[in-house]
């Protein structure tokens, strides 16, 4: 596609990397038939090629309004249509682009700002958000039945291993995982130990930094990037052999690391070593497969029904596919067919919060997806993905590595 970027965006990074990407594209529209929203909404700006276009006439200085930023923040980012292009358009790092650029020319109403700047300011902030979610299940009961189903019980992280085992790697805990749902790094760490890693949290490391990223704070994602390659430096140099992400959107953060920060001279170079160790959990955990098999060996089938929910992040993010559902099965599940795999949930980071109709629609089919084949439980491997399922789900939804820690430890 022939692009004429304005004099505002020319000679920069971002206008580069725009034009890169926006020449791959060949408008063949087979990515629109597999976008979630081009699904629910119908209108050809509500699929990829249809923001494509959008974005280009904006980096290209023709007019743009509130209705093409909303037509850009109603995109899940997820990924779906770089999946299905066959011309391997970089679409999510193009939407990001635009959607800075537009949201600067257009200037987001103030009750939009303020809600972005109260979510990029708890959601990324561990200590600040565990305290208002303990205040929320204190109150639970007289709180509106909205607001009950999204704050999950209060549970404990489990009995951890204490015993040193021969290989360590980090353990980056999250932003919100280890208040919501401290079980699945509890579980992390269990399964990990069966298999003879033993996991390490660096104490100051903290939000990947993709909550800030998604919602157009490009340095305030860098400043996080920064801080997290310094809390893990020290275990690297003392021997850590990767850096484990048990959600999915996370390990694609830390995987873009080495991007994010390339043009900074003092963490470039760090920053592509994090990136080069960041492993989402089902690649460390299916590296060890044979020794998981042998563990399970000798355990009666689970005896009980799995639907495997792939979050985008991980089936188009992390192109990693079929894997955690092969590790469930040697775990002794049954797995049911999910129609439609490939379709987002609505949790999308922030996006279920920011546009709820569309993330609504989305679960709902998503559910009905997931149940057709009467399963027991739900799988999942992202935290977003599990908490926004399991709002309206008359089923247990659980990270993968929670239904494996089950069976080895019964
Ligand atoms: S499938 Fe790829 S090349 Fe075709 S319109 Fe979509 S982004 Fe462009
Ligand atoms: S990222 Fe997802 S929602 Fe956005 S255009 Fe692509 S397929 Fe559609």
């Amino acid at each position: 596609m022939e692009t004429h970027l304005a004099d505002f965006i020319q000679g920069t990074r971002a206008g580069q990397e725009a034009e890169e990407i926006l020449r791959r594209c060949v408008h063949c529209g087979f990515c629109t038939a597999t976008c979630p929203t081009y699904q629910v909404l119908g209108d050809e700006l509500d699929g990829p090629r249809g923001r494509i276009y959008l974005i280009k006439a904006a980096l290209e200085g023709s007019p743009v309004s509130e209705r093409t930023l909303s037509h850009l923040d109603r995109c899940l980012l997820c990924r779906a249509c770089e999946t299905t292009c066959p011309s391997g358009v970089h679409y999510s790092r193009l939407l990001e682009i635009g959607r800075e650029v537009v949201a600067r020319r257009v200037g987001r109403p103030l009750p939009q700002r303020f809600v972005r700047t109260f979510l990029r300011a708890t959601l990324s902030r561990p200590l600040l958000f565990a305290s208002a979610l303990r205040l929320g299940q204190l109150l639970r009961p007289v709180l509106p039945r909205g607001v009950k189903k999204r704050l999950p019980p209060l549970v404990s992280a489990g009995v951890l291993p204490t015993r040193k085992e021969a290989r360590r790697m980090l353990v980056l805990e999250g932003c919100v995982q280890p208040s919501m749902y401290p079980n699945i790094n509890g579980a992390a760490m269990r399964v990990l130990a069966h298999l003879g890693i033993t996991l390490i949290k660096a104490r100051q490391a903290s939000c990947c930094g993709a909550i800030r990223l998604h919602l157009e704070d490009t340095e305030g994602a860098r400043i996080q990037a920064r801080r997290n390659i310094d809390a893990f430096w020290p275990e690297i140099e003392a021997g850590a052999e990767a850096i484990v992400l048990t959600a999915s959107a996370c390990a694609v953060q830390l995987k873009d690391y080495g991007h994010l920060l390339a043009d900074d001279p003092h963490y470039a170079a760090k920053a592509q070593r994090i990136a080069a160790m960041a492993k989402d959990a089902s690649e460390v955990v299916a590296a060890e497969k044979t020794r998981l098999q042998t563990l399970l060996a000798d355990l009666p089938p689970a005896g009980r029904r799995l639907a495997f929910h792939a979050p985008c992040t991980l089936q188009h993010g992390l192109k990693i596919r079929g894997v955690i559902e092969e590790l469930l099965m040697a775990a002794g599940f049954e797995l049911v067919a999910v129609a439609d795999a490939h379709l987002c949930c609505g949790s999308a980071g922030t996006y279920s919060l920011l546009q709820p109709e569309i993330a609504q629609r989305l679960r709902t089919a998503k559910l009905a997806a997931l149940t057709a084949g009467a399963p027991d439980g739900i799988a999942s491997a992202n935290v977003g993905c599990i908490a926004h399922l399991a709002a309206e789900s008359a089923l247990p939804v659980r990270h993968w590595l929670e239904w494996i820690d089950e069976r080895l430890t019964c």
